[in-house]
């Protein structure tokens, strides 16, 4: 099969980057893969375990003379990396990322892009709780989205080679625009985490459940609830520092909506509550059928989109 990119430079070595490394091999998608990440013991487990092509010392080293550079550090290290790989660039290249956040990612990138170099944002949606470089696989974009955020007037040539890769790792490919990208993205994932990192706290805090009670009998929801609280905490620390807005807006219909259930238990307004269960289930029916999730007992603890 033919590549889509001769080089290809992956700055930041965890989940997302590891896997589409493997994504990229498994498909022979790419000539060569360079990979750099901050930590000298990051690039040492890349080079023990095989990913990337070559591991480099610094980023600048990894970027230069790619023909793809994607950015696969927490939102809030991307101005700084693209910053330092931005005089290394070849005329021609495309930069992307994978941030989970789109309008600060591209506020904080595009400056220090040169002239006659592309700008692709994307966000893959998939992820699992784990991270680092030794958590990822070549399936974690199989059948999953991946959102392009291309600015008005991007090169119509590098949105489509970019296209291609990520449909040749398996996902399926949509154009979005930043800030309805960072609107969707906050009900879809950030509140939800937010809750969960809630609601873990607040049965950490309750003494009158001991711990290993917690633990004993977690049942479903609080068990899918520590799945998501376990994420990590740089990753999205920076969610939320940078997709403010959007997230502060769901949260606030979230708590109304959450007193509104509220009152009606307290006044035992058991259609109002049955209305609203019946209403949310169709939802979940939903994304079943759109192939998102399955309906096994475990559902989504595998893998889960993010
Ligand atoms: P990860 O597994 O925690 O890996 C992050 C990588 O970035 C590590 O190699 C780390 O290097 C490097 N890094 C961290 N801080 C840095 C800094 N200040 N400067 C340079 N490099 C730095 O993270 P991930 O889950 O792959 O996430 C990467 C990006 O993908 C994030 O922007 C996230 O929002 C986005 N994303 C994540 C998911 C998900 O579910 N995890 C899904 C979609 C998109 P060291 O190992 O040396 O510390």
């Amino acid at each position: 099969m033919s590549h889509v990119y001769d080089r290809v430079a992956l700055i930041g070595l965890g989940l997302i980057a590891s896997s589409m490394f493997w994504a990229i091999k498994r498909a022979g998608l790419a000539g060569e893969v360079t990979g750099y990440a901050r930590s000298a013991e990051t690039r040492e487990t890349a080079r023990r375990i095989g990913l990337c092509d070559r591991i480099c010392d610094s980023a600048a080293e990894a970027a230069e003379g790619a023909d793809l550079v994607v950015l696969c550090v927490p939102v809030g290290a991307m101005g700084n990396v693209a910053q330092e790989i931005g005089p290394v660039l070849k005329p021609g290249a495309t930069v992307s990322d994978v941030g989970s956040v789109k309008r600060h990612v591209i506020e904080a990138v595009s400056p220090h892009i040169p002239e006659g170099v592309h700008f692709v944002p994307a966000h893959p949606l998939a992820g699992t709780e784990h991270s680092g470089p030794e958590s990822g696989f070549a399936e974690l974009y199989d059948n999953r989205w991946c959102l392009l955020v291309p600015a008005e007037g991007s090169d119509s040539e590098a949105v489509a080679k970019l296209r291609d890769l990520w449909e040749r790792m398996g996902a399926n490919v949509e154009e979005m625009d930043a800030d309805h990208h960072d609107l969707v993205l906050a009900v879809t994932s950030h509140a939800p985490h937010l809750i969960a990192y809630t609601m873990v706290g607040v049965a950490d805090d309750l003494r009158r459940v001991t711990d290993s009670e917690v633990i004993k009998y977690s049942a479903a929801g609080f068990r899918d609830f520590t799945r998501i609280a376990a994420s990590d905490p740089t990753m999205w620390r920076d969610v939320f520092l940078t997709n403010k807005d959007a997230t502060l807006e769901i949260l606030g219909r979230f708590t109304e909506e959450l007193f509104a259930l509220q009152r009606a238990i307290r006044t035992g307004d058991g259609e109002q509550l049955f209305d609203y269960f019946t209403r949310t289930r169709a939802i979940r029916r939903g994304i079943i059928e759109a192939g998102q999730d399955t309906d096994a007992p475990d559902f989504g603890r595998g893998k889960a989109a993010q």
